[in-house]
């Protein structure tokens, strides 16, 4: 049995195809097909706006920064994410702290997060930005958290990078209907690729305005928004202080070729999953339990092990089986530049607790029913 790996892109001939017709075009970047792909975005996320960028960190970097998030402010996470997620929060000044997950869904517990909030109030310490991640690709209790933005006043961004094409309460997640924000990856281990980068959706014309500038250098070349008279057709003013986090062309085209199979790419994740849940059933691990209204992109299949003592012993069983498997996640304030910053073991037990039980195993959308077949027999065995 060949390697089967956890999570992997799928590049077609026509994605190739639609790469090299850039190549041989005269733009690489800032061409055509960078709008393109953001109408494509805004289509399949119904959002008012989609701005492409060079990867999800820069998408968060963008989010965070536009929403004037900075010195003195504090941003409120789930640990069980990539380290980005708070890391961008650090970067541009502030301060983050992590509520703790669900133990059933994984995502952020919404009860954790009112008891916290009810403390953050008497406290006068109260969370800017909320950044729910939609763990494996199912949407956390949107509903609920927003709710809780309008009682306490914070901001809602996203952290997306697992639900491209997921779906809450009807509408694709995207769509920011409960949220100021939502940030995509397209890294090759997610739903779609553009080899790295990212996307973030708002319905705000303001917040698209201010990430857009940061995108690019805070420089803009609209006439109508200069402080001064323009000087000439060369003529930029820069206003704000930005970045290079500009999608190329080359990664837009490979984007736009990619998510117009996002729906069907889907359809084998949930058919994968289907069979997963089915045929593993009895066995001594547990589910991802789903939000209700939520359909999840399946980005990872988890299954948590009853007994945690046996989790290194299985991870090194599949891999020496061929099957690559993988942990989601090490909860990030157990991370050591996160205990530099005072952050304790037991801050969050539900996340630690799943953390020692949590195996991913293979799930992507090209898996054949005998790989993923293979998979199943060689789990069973196990127990
Ligand atoms: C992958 C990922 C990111 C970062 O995405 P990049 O595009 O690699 O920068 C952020 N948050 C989560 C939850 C992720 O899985």
């Amino acid at each position: 049995m060949s390697f089967i790996p956890y999570g992997r892109q799928c590049i077609t001939k026509e994605d190739i195809e639609t790469v090299v017709q850039t190549l041989e075009s005269d733009f690489l970047t800032q061409g055509p097909v960078g709008g393109e792909f953001e109408d494509a975005c805004k289509q399949a996320f119904n959002s008012t706006y989609a701005l492409s960028c060079n990867s999800a960190t820069s998408g968060l970097h963008m989010a965070y920064e536009a929403l004037g998030f900075g010195k003195g402010d504090t941003l409120w996470t789930s640990p069980n994410t990539f380290v980005a997620t708070s890391n961008m929060a650090l970067h541009v000044g502030g301060d983050v702290d992590f509520v703790d997950i669900d133990p059933d869904t994984y995502c952020m517990c919404m009860k954790a997060l009112e008891a916290k909030l009810i403390q953050a109030k008497a406290n006068n310490s109260l969370p800017k930005i909320i950044t729910p991640v939609h763990f494996a690709g199912q949407s956390c209790n949107m509903k609920k958290l927003k709710e809780l933005a309008d009682e306490y006043g914070f901001f809602i961004v996203e952290d997306a990078a697992h639900a491209v094409g997921a779906v809450y309460n009807d509408k694709p997640v995207g769509a920011c209907e409960f949220s100021d924000i939502a940030v995509f990856s397209f890294h090759p281990v997610k739903i779609i690729t553009t080899g790295e980068g990212g996307m973030v959706t708002t319905n705000s014309a303001e917040l698209a305005q201010k990430m857009a500038d940061i995108r690019s250098h805070g420089v803009t070349k609209d006439e109508k928004r200069f402080t001064k008279p323009s000087e000439g057709p060369w003529f930029y003013e820069q206003q704000s202080l930005g970045c290079n986090y500009r999608m190329c062309d080359i990664q837009s085209a490979l984007g736009f070729s990619q998510i117009s199979r996002l729906a069907e790419n889907i359809k084998s994740r949930i058919q994968i999953s289907e069979v997963y849940k089915s045929q593993l059933a009895g066995l001594p691990l547990t589910f991802q339990k789903l939000e209700e209204n939520a359909v999840s992109s399946w980005h990872l299949f988890v299954i948590k092990l009853e007994d945690a003592s046996k989790r290194l012993e299985f991870f090194n069983y599949l891999c020496s089986k061929n099957i690559g498997v993988q942990i989601h996640y090490i909860p990030v304030h157990t991370q050591p530049y996160y205990k530099n910053l005072g952050f304790k073991e037991g801050l969050c037990p539900n996340a630690e607790d799943y953390y020692s039980r949590c195996i991913s195993i293979p799930m992507y959308h090209t898996l054949t029913n005998a790989d993923q077949q293979y998979v199943i027999d060689t789990i069973k065995k196990f127990f």
